[in-house]
């Protein structure tokens, strides 16, 4: 049995998917030659892809951290609060007051949340983090029939907010503004199918606009026009805290960690970033979207990386993910299931009904269940790989 001297110090910063993942592999795969801590500023863990639920009121469990985190893991409440990458020792801020924790390895799985990168922010809610749809919900509460509602931003986040609001409010006069067209990720027939639901769900679509201001009780639009918005709720995009960058860490404009294919920092190889915390070059290009499709294969990846260096025997092996399909709930009574090549991109035709309505409903929830199995079975996470997926097809950019 190696002493605690002997043993490779690892800190966890987040306890998101990434990072309760990237700590319950390290614990259950090195074989006590890990030490293993993991900061997060809540005790319960927070479900983010169901935010939007939180935001309408739907009850959502939260699981108690140190529960799933299991016994061979050590788990600090509070929120790190600076990083002395050279020293190797992390300011957390916790309920005890202020600490240190040593580290020799750090994996950095602080997430992210909203930005509104506009004038006028600060009128806008969102629903990126827990506070946030906390305080989404409570200014739902107070906005009255007939109020005009505008959700900026038509991504997966975007459309799946405006679809609960709308159902869950119906007495509201809830609008999409969205850059492209609504649904233009999906290929034609989930388009279709994303539209006409939303249209169902009397959402009207504001298509090729930008919101350039918000303002308490509109939004100001890139042709001059505004919109009426008793309530504006921004899923524009997700950016990462300013911790790394703080450190000293290399970050991209979104403040994500800048990582090489074996997910180490570039400006500090004993820093590994994973979820959307980090930014690891992608096959085509880029980087892979902040998902939970990136978040638990690199969480594992870092962890594998890890246990191989904790256990004399490093590996250098590069990410190897590959991406099949993204399922995206419209309501609680319709979804739709897009396949993608490898590269995360839109391909053939998307299954709508039953089959993609289970497929959230199982994502949504097996997310969660997946940590505790990882626990229980170390080495249980697999993602697709690059090779297994389906192909990009010829002539897409390499
Ligand atoms: C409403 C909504 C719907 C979504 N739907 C989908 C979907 O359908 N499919 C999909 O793939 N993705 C979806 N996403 C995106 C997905 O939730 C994220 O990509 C995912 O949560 C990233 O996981 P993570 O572990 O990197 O970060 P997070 O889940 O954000 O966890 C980060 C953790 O780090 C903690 N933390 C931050 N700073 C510190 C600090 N200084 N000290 C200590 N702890 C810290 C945070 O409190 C948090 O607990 C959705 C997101 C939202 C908001």
């Amino acid at each position: 049995m190696s002493t605690a001297a002997q043993r490779m110090q690892v800190l966890v910063v987040g306890a998101g998917y990434a990072g309760a993942t990237a700590a319950v592999r390290l614990a259950g795969r090195a074989a006590g030659r890990v030490d293993v801590t993991v900061v997060n500023p809540r005790p319960g863990f927070v479900n983010r892809l169901r935010l939007h639920h939180v935001a309408v009121g739907q009850r959502v469990p939260a699981p108690t951290l140190s529960t799933m985190l299991g016994t061979g893991v050590r788990f600090v409440e509070g929120q790190v609060t600076d990083l002395g990458l050279d020293t190797g020792r992390a300011v957390v801020a916790g309920p005890g007051g202020p600490r240190t924790v040593p580290f020799d390895r750090l994996v950095l799985a602080t997430g992210s949340t909203t930005e509104v990168p506009v004038p006028g922010g600060e009128h806008a809610h969102a629903v990126g983090d827990i506070g946030a749809a906390r305080r989404l919900r409570q200014a739902l509460d107070g906005v009255g029939a007939g109020s005009d509602v505008a959700v900026v931003g038509g991504g997966f986040t975007g459309l799946e907010t405006v679809a609960e609001l709308a159902e869950s409010r119906p007495d509201l006069r809830v609008r999409l503004v969205t850059t492209g067209e609504v649904g233009a990720w999906f290929t034609p027939h989930g388009a279709e199918h994303v539209r006409r639901t939303l249209g169902t769900l009397g959402v009207e679509a504001v298509g090729g606009r930008r919101v350039t201001a918000v303002e308490p009780d509109r939004v100001l639009l890139d042709d001059g026009d505004a919109l009426p918005a008793a309530l504006t709720v921004w899923c524009g995009g997700f950016s990462a805290p300013s911790l790394a960058w703080n450190a000293g860490l290399g970050v991209d404009e979104r403040g994500a960690v800048l990582t090489d294919t074996r997910l180490r920092a570039l400006t500090h190889h004993h820093v590994l970033a994973v979820g959307d915390a980090g930014h690891a070059p992608a096959p085509g290009g880029g980087r892979y979207s902040m998902s939970c499709q990136y978040a638990f294969p690199s969480a594992a990846h870092a962890a594998d990386l890890l246990v191989a260096e904790a256990l004399g025997t490093p590996d250098a092996r590069p990410l190897d993910l590959g991406f099949t399909a993204r399922v995206v709930s419209l309501g609680r009574r319709h979804a739709v299931l897009q396949p993608t090549d490898r590269r995360d991109t839109a391909r053939g035709r998307a299954v709508t009904g039953r089959t993609a309505l289970a497929t959230k409903w199982f994502q949504t929830r097996g997310t969660v269940a997946a940590i505790g199995v990882e626990r229980r079975f170390p080495g249980a996470v697999r993602w697709p790989h690059a090779a297994a997926t389906r192909p990009v097809p010829a002539g897409s950019a390499a």
